[in-house]
């Protein structure tokens, strides 16, 4: 890594410095343009009643393919984005986008939570809930429909004002999830102080679900420590069904992983969700869920 010797005066230098700044300006670049030219795409990634086996939400996860570049994941290019202020506009287009689906589906019949992930710079931005009420107000998709995935970090930052804020959108009829649970601060405190209905468990806790044992009692603490605030709790990044039977007997209430699908295409989801069948839908699923 870079080391700095005093104000701005960097002891060593590295080639790969410019490369990386480059690539850094070359994707912001790309962002913006992919923006304007409409190329960013959202895919829906199928949540799992655990005990049911049936669809009772999507996360709406960005996609982006480039032209020259290729496809980009968001691991890639969210944190530039957060960087450089972009996120404020792309996360503006995410939500109108999500809504617009969730909506879509919504006078469809299709009853589902559409999740949606707002970075911490977005979530901080004066206009962010006045734009938000704005869309919903617009929209017919029932704002208790839509659920916001925050990250620890917003909720640590300027706890008072945050409350105000998580109040305000929990008035809209949002409901409001904790993403990547586990990963951020260890202060519980907020956990009984902010107005929350769910806590996603982390996929780093699940990967080597049952056998590595600290895994095992974190996902155990988790799912219990939500049940006991009347929290429902989620478990991300389920791949096989040892984890799903695992995170069931522990009591777990839902699942999304590549177990049940990757982030979907919508015309794929649907085709998904007319399978395995929906939680809030009346036609039986022709298949038993693969419990
Ligand atoms: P996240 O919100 O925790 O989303 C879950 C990530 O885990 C997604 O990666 C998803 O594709 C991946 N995943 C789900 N199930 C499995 C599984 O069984 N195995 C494995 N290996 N992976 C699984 P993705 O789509 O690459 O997104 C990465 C991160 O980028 C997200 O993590 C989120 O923090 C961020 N992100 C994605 N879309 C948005 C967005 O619209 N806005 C913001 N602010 N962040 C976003
Ligand atoms: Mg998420
Ligand atoms: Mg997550
Ligand atoms: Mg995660």
């Amino acid at each position: 890594h870079v080391k700095e010797r005093g104000r701005g005066h960097f002891r060593f230098y590295r080639p790969q410095m410019n490369v990386d700044l480059l690539t850094r300006m070359k994707l912001d670049h790309a962002m913006r343009e992919a923006l304007a030219e409409q190329r960013f795409r959202l895919a829906y990634q199928p949540q799992v009643d655990l005990r049911t086996g049936r669809v009772i939400g999507v996360e709406a996860l960005l996609r982006w393919r480039d032209r020259e570049l290729g496809e980009i994941s968001p691991g890639q290019f969210i944190p530039i984005a957060e960087e450089t202020g972009f996120i404020v506009a792309l996360g503006d287009w995410v939500l109108r986008e999500a809504i617009r689906q969730g909506e879509q589906w919504h006078l469809q019949g299709i009853a589902l939570t559409m999740s949606v992930n707002v970075s911490a710079v977005q979530f901080q931005q004066t206009t962010f809930i006045a734009s938000l009420a704005h869309m919903l107000a617009a929209s017919r998709l029932p704002p208790g429909r839509l659920e916001l995935e925050l990250t620890e970090s917003i909720l640590i930052q300027n706890v008072d004002d945050t409350l105000v804020r998580l109040d305000a959108l929990v008035a809209l009829g949002v409901r409001l999830a904790i993403d990547d649970f586990g990963t951020g601060y260890s202060n519980l405190a907020y956990l009984k102080r902010f107005p929350l209905h769910r806590l996603k468990i982390d996929r780093s806790f699940v990967r080597d679900l049952p056998d590595d044992e600290s895994d095992a009692a974190i996902a155990t603490a988790v799912i219990n420590l939500a049940r006991a605030l009347k929290l429902r709790v989620i478990a991300e990044g389920v791949e096989n069904d040892t984890q799903r039977d695992f995170l069931l007997a522990a009591g777990c209430d839902e699942f999304q992983g590549f177990l049940c699908a990757p982030a979907l295409k919508p015309a794929d989801f649907l085709n998904l969700a007319e399978r395995i069948g929906l939680a809030d839908a009346t036609p039986l699923p022709t298949s038993a869920p693969n419990l």
